[in-house]
């Protein structure tokens, strides 16, 4: 592994969505071995994509350069509360109906400026950020399009 990663320092993380209808590799350009794409539902910057950052940083020499989140419009993230998908779970697995009040789902505000900007704050905020200088936001129109902010 460290092989690999000294040949893809200093890296750039892509904080995306999970949904199917984007690549960010084809958005943002990045070559194969450029970039390490984060997704998940939503693109949020969780703990866990947190401690991605912090792994990369550790066992490379150079770390993590550039971290862009992007958000995409139409997102199933941004049309549903924690409610919603609570209640969902709970009508697909009634048994189960008790066990879905600690999940945290993390949906978020239909505003997509207002959500990349909060997704940017907490990799700002993050104490190993301020080496970080290439971070920035993007939000994309309809996946192709793209606007962007830092
Ligand atoms: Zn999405």
């Amino acid at each position: 592994m460290a092989e690999i990663i000294k040949k893809c320092e200093p890296f750039i993380v892509i904080i995306c969505c999970t949904d199917g209808r984007g690549d960010p590799r084809k958005v943002f350009g990045p070559k194969d071995n450029e970039a390490v794409v984060q997704a998940n539902c939503g693109g949020r910057v969780t703990n866990d994509v947190l401690r991605t950052l912090h792994v990369l940083d550790a066992l490379s020499n150079e770390g993590v350069g550039t971290v862009i989140v992007a958000h995409h419009t139409d997102c199933g993230m941004m049309n549903a509360t924690d409610d919603d998908l609570r209640a969902r779970m709970k009508r697909k697995w009634p048994e189960k109906a008790g066990k879905t009040e600690g999940i945290r789902f993390e949906a978020f505000a239909k505003d997509l400026r207002q959500n990349v900007r909060g997704e940017m704050a907490v990799v700002k905020g993050d104490p190993y950020s301020g080496k970080r200088e290439g971070a920035g936001g993007a939000w994309l129109g309809g996946l192709t399009g793209t606007g962007e902010e830092k």
